[in-house]
């Protein structure tokens, strides 16, 4: 991996430089370059690492540091709490991580260390790492502990001289409960991604945990957004922070209306025509990673009746031109490309672009969507994430401080409620501006002698004039699955066995759902808690996933059982 981020860098550690003593004794060159922020050019080797650590760390392949590592890693290392502010994938777990590992004593038998992460696939990725990390120490036991995973395999490991845990703030504190993990002798906490903890419920375990860690503790805060909580939490819980920043050169971003969808790899193109037949674009631009995945996407698109085609650095300037004059002129409404082959693509009634891939950079994004929404026109554009590239938008987002907003891919119910809106509204336009005296005449001609009504004949007009799909067994499907549970449109009400006298709280379910399924936790819709049950309301086509997925779960020690609800 290169970090040409580093040169982008322009704000860096106000508060370096504020270290009581700081001033007391002349800077080295290096040392005053360093605290101004220039550290393009500063090696791991120059840091006070173990050794080891050093030897794990090039082994890894990682050579000069990224500058969040090279102004986080010396403050930590002097014991020193921090408040480290960076983008995703710039580095954060080396950043704890390492100076971590240098202050635990291998020959005790303790917990030293807690670093919690928002969800599973964090703590487990940040464990992975450690390990990596800790490669040629000796006598040190890292563990991950996270819901979902059977609690006594934990409690074993924990037993076992457990020096580093890494956890989900929920099953840290379940464990507090039980009493399985002890925090005597913890001299240091980290806290991962701490915006994230606080948008996912987390703040009270986050506090309890805090005020549980003897009060003679680092504690170490990392957070790609400072809004306010994160300062209180900040105030309270640390001493003397040293605030270290790094941000990346502001981009603008059109004002264009932007959505992500979450969907599994295989339900790419079923999203992509889904939105495709909902929003029903004049002209589309659809881009891929790959020459490769241009030329399937064409290929399937075709198959299923669009008019689409490639354009791709493969290629001739002949063949270019046909595809842009074909796109320009409205005979092909679908464009897919590559961001190379897109350069230079300058036409004006792009309504939509898609990003049928995620921009491997992000100010591909911002080239990307900046083909729509020209001369003051609307713009959308939508953005298919397959799971952790979930993160590289989370960055897209930072790095462009712009909105894009997750929204559940339209079901079929929803794309044929628009295509009978559009069919109405050009029905009222006839009815109102069209002479219909002859027609009349028909209709009534018929009505009269027919056993039906005018509204069925409209009815039957109606799914005449939508054509194919109307009546498919998958939209059968999604109106019957669930019946009625008494949810908003779109939604799904289940039913949960547990509620506020079993210690759960709202932030538990929201957490548990979103680490065990699919579904993002920002999709969930209205918690209701009660005494001994909670009703929870999740979007109809997550619905049947989050059924599944959690079957076998645990929620602070509790089986789940859950069902649809019923109707109120
Ligand atoms: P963050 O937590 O900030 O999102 P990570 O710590 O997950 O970022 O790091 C992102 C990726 O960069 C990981 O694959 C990690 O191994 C790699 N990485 C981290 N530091 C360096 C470095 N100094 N040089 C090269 N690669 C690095
Ligand atoms: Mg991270």
């Amino acid at each position: 991996m290169c970090w040409h981020i580093a040169s982008k860098v322009i704000a860096a550690g106000a508060g370096i430089c504020g270290g009581r003593f700081s001033l007391c004794r002349p800077l080295s060159f290096r040392e005053a370059a360093k605290r101004k922020g220039i550290y393009d050019f500063m090696r791991f080797d120059e840091l006070d690492l173990h050794g080891s650590l050093l030897r794990a760390v090039t082994e890894m392949g990682f050579e000069e540091m990224t500058p969040i590592q090279a102004q986080a890693i010396p403050v930590v290392l002097s014991g020193k709490d921090i408040i480290g502010q960076a983008q995703t994938g710039t580095g954060k777990t080396a950043a704890f991580g390492l100076p971590v590992l240098q202050n635990i004593d291998p020959k005790k038998k303790t917990l030293q260390a807690v670093i919690l992460c928002p969800t599973r696939e964090l703590a487990i990725q940040v464990s992975e790492e450690m390990h990596k990390f800790a490669k040629f120490l000796h006598g040190i036991k890292i563990v991950p502990i996270y819901g979902g995973q059977e609690i006594v395999r934990q409690i074993k490991a924990l037993k076992a001289g457990t020096q580093i845990v890494i956890g989900t703030p929920g099953r840290v504190m379940d464990h507090m409960r039980r009493k399985t993990v002890k925090f005597d002798d913890v001299k240091i906490v980290a806290l991962d991604e701490a915006d994230e903890m606080l948008n996912m419920g987390f703040r009270e375990d986050i506090e309890t945990i805090l005020r549980d860690v003897p009060d003679k503790r680092q504690t170490l805060l990392f957070s790609a957004t400072m809004p306010q909580p994160i300062m209180e939490i900040a105030r309270t819980y640390q001493h003397d922070a040293t605030h270290i920043r790094v941000v990346k050169k502001e981009l603008t971003v059109p004002k264009i209306e932007q959505y992500y969808y979450e969907v599994r790899p295989k339900a790419k193109l079923d999203a992509l025509t889904r939105l495709l037949d909902m929003y029903a674009p004049k002209l589309s631009l659809i881009f891929c990673n790959t020459k490769r995945q241009v030329d399937e996407l064409v290929a399937a698109l075709k198959a299923r009746g669009y008019f689409a085609e490639g354009l791709h650095g493969d290629l001739k300037q002949q063949q270019r031109d046909r595809v842009m004059n074909s796109f320009r002129n409205g005979k092909t409404d679908i464009l897919v490309a590559t961001d190379v082959a897109a350069r230079g693509i300058d036409v004006d009634d792009v309504e939509a672009v898609f990003n049928y891939d995620v921009p491997q950079d992000d100010e591909y994004y911002v080239h990307r969507i900046g083909r729509t929404g020209r001369a003051g026109r609307t713009g959308r554009a939508f953005t298919l994430v397959v799971g952790r590239e979930v993160y590289k938008l989370r960055d897209i987002m930072r790095y462009c401080r712009t909105k894009i907003k997750l929204q559940p891919v339209p079901s079929l119910g929803d794309v044929m409620s628009v295509k009978a809106e559009k069919i109405l509204d050009q029905v009222q336009e006839v009815i109102e501006n069209e002479d219909l005296s002859r027609m009349k005449e028909l209709v009534e001609g018929r009505v009269n002698e027919a056993e039906y009504t005018t509204i069925e004949m409209a009815a039957a007009f109606l799914k005449i004039a939508m054509g194919e799909g109307v009546d498919s067994e998958e939209l059968k499907r999604e109106y019957e699955e669930f019946g009625d549970t008494g949810a908003e449109e779109g939604m799904v009400r289940l039913f949960i066995n547990l509620g506020k006298k079993n210690n759960i709280r709202p932030g538990d379910i929201l957490g548990a759902i979103a680490g065990e399924t699919g579904m993002p936790g920002k999709l969930i819709g209205s918690i209701d808690m009660f005494d001994k049950y909670t009703f929870v309301e999740v979007p109809r086509e997550y619905a049947a996933e989050v059924l599944e997925g959690m079957k076998n779960v645990k929620i602070r020690g509790k089986a789940v059982n859950i069902e649809p609800a019923n109707k109120r």
